[in-house]
């Protein structure tokens, strides 16, 4: 069932999309090399609670902590924590949600740390082209196939696996919501898009094979052959003309 939202509910969306995407840009600054991935959970806690906002990642389906914070080939849901300091040369996908008003907005950006190779540079900035790929067709009239369609023919052109074990989703009153958002299909395929719908678009891209495997603590998801994975989220809304970016920071542009 896809819940198409009302004005009044889509800026509650907004209200709590404007935090993620505040927090996402500050991080540009918090994430650097010396830095474990539990002080970056911690920071990303208190900014949200200081909004007045709930973590929506805290305790959904039994998850410990605020943000999902991984590292490298870890490809989502990595756990903060203290052990994990990061180096330069890494690469850290940090995706993180918050709720306002019983109202949900979830992004993701993928960070480097320090200096890195230019192939963790690279799968960086093709993940999220592969999302403003996927962004062109978020039209009334076009449907859900053409957004994955264009992400994974981005992703592929540049040499890269797009991951099909995970997907983007509908996002509102719950993180999760109907419709399943693939980052990969056929053109002129799926559900037609409508004003109104929420949709956190997310496209998880590897160096390797596109397979996964999820570790002993049965949260963090790696690549099964354990090359760099890369991640890029916003939530976005369908409206009469242009898409709504509501977790994209004016100043990232
Ligand atoms: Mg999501």
């Amino acid at each position: 069932m896809i819940y198409l939202k009302t004005n009044d509910e889509i800026e509650m969306m907004k209200t709590a999309g404007k935090v993620v995407g505040s927090i996402l840009y500050e991080l540009r600054e918090t994430v650097r090399p010396g830095v474990s991935t539990k002080e970056i959970g911690d920071y990303i806690e208190r900014r949200i609670r200081g909004e007045g906002m709930e973590p929506t990642f805290l305790g959904y389906y039994g998850f410990p902590a605020s943000a999902c914070i991984s590292v490298n080939e870890e490809v989502v849901h990595g756990i903060p924590s203290a052990e994990r300091v990061l180096k330069g040369g890494d690469i850290v996908g940090v995706d993180i949600g918050a709720t306002y008003g019983g109202w949900v907005a979830d992004a993701a950006r993928t960070y480097a740390v320090g200096d890195v190779s230019r192939k963790a540079a690279d799968i960086i900035s093709a993940c999220e082209a592969s999302f403003f790929e996927g962004l062109k067709h978020c039209l009334i009239g076009e449907r859900l196939g053409d957004v994955g369609h264009a992400i994974q023919a981005c992703a592929e052109s540049r040499g890269y696996s797009v991951v099909r074990d995970y997907t983007g989703h509908g996002i509102g009153q719950q993180m999760h919501e109907d419709p399943q958002v693939k980052n990969y299909g056929a053109a002129g395929k799926g559900v037609k898009l409508m004003k109104g719908m929420a949709l956190a678009i997310e496209p998880m891209i590897n160096e390797g094979t596109y397979e996964t495997e999820t570790l002993l603590d049965n949260w963090t998801v790696v690549t099964a052959d354990g090359k760099l994975s890369a991640h890029y989220e916003n939530t976005v809304v369908i409206t009469d003309g242009e898409p709504e970016l509501i977790t994209l920071d004016s100043r990232e542009a």
